[in-house]
């Protein structure tokens, strides 16, 4: 193996320290602690899951972490009276909607319901739009962890040709909006485009958001690429009964080739809840009329 491993776990683990000592300053300054309101609605065992870390590490951080659990059944207009009242709740910072909703609730509906200025998970087409800019915002919590890792790794992108295989709202096309502000030249590959392994050779910059395991081989990647690996997928252990986790990209192939590559998991994953702690923290200070340097965090 020639590729350095992007550490994304102790990246996080740095971001979300950061995150606890602004927060404390927050709370002396502000007189409240910054707030982070999460929903969930039905009983998605992954969903759980996440949404338990993102209560466990919102309080570790030392902020207000506020669940809020609805049936599986809830009416869309119970959904949408809850976010209503978070938007109006001074207490509450940062609005999180846990998805996927259940298929009888309008997902866009009840993202549009969510105040922009309380919106940290980047989704709602204000936020989405203040990205496309250049306007200050906010930014969907995985793209924004992967720009935070690559110019970690790399410094400055200016100039660099990117390839962001995906393009769904919530990774791929804010991906591309990311490293166009940072000057790469980019390419959005997606499930129609030609001859991907050629366009992915281009590539100074890999990030593989598609959700096929590893998908992406090691002849696909030009030699010293830096390769962010999005995906998470479930597949078949070695051992019967068995399932481990392995991401978009050919881990063992690529880091022969790669110059620096995101193991998964330990990669990409952690850092989505430690930027949306980010997000929740600088929403509480705006909020609050209070100054955070640009590059403070
Ligand atoms: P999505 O299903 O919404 O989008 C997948 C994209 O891949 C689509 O734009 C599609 O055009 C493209 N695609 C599909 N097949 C392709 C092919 N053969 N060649 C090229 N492109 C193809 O998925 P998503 O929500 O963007 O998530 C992508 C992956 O990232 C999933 O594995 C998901 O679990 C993972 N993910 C991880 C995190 C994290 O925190 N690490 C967060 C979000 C998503």
């Amino acid at each position: 193996m020639t590729a350095a491993v992007i550490d994304g776990k102790a990246f996080a683990a740095t971001l979300r320290a950061r995150v606890g000592e602004l927060a404390r300053a927050f709370e002396e300054k502000a007189g409240r602690k910054a707030g982070l309101a999460v929903v969930l609605v039905g009983e998605d065992p992954a969903s759980q899951v996440y949404v338990r870390s993102k209560g466990k590490q919102t309080l570790e951080a030392g902020m207000a972490s506020f669940e809020h659990k609805l049936p599986a059944d809830a009416a869309e207009a119970e959904l949408l009276a809850l976010v209503d009242r978070l938007n109006a709740d001074p207490g509450v910072d940062g609005i999180l909607v846990q998805l996927p909703l259940p298929a009888h609730i309008d997902e866009q509906k009840v993202i549009a319901a969510i105040a922009p200025d309380k919106d940290v998970d980047g989704f709602h087409v204000i936020n989405a739009g203040r990205l496309a800019v250049g306007q200050p915002g906010y930014v969907p919590c995985t793209p924004l962890g992967c720009l935070m890792l690559l110019k970690d790794r790399l410094g400055d992108l200016s100039g660099l040709d990117a390839v962001v295989i995906g393009r769904s709202n919530i990774v791929g096309k804010p991906m591309a909006q990311l490293l166009l502000a940072e000057s790469c030249t980019v390419t959005v590959a997606h499930s129609r485009t030609r001859n991907l392994a050629e366009v992915v050779r281009r590539a100074d910059i890999v990030v593989a958001a598609v959700g096929r395991p590893e998908m992406v081989k090691a002849d696909w990647i030009k030699p010293g690429a830096t390769v962010i690996d999005v995906g998470i997928n479930r597949v078949a252990a070695a051992e019967e009964g068995k399932t481990r986790l392995v991401g978009d990209v050919d881990y063992a192939g690529a880091a022969q080739v790669a110059g620096a590559i995101t193991p998964v998991p330990g990669g990409v994953g952690p850092m989505t809840i430690a930027v949306l702690l980010r997000n929740a923290l600088v929403a509480a200070y705006r909020h609050a009329g209070l100054d955070l340097a640009a590059d403070a965090i």
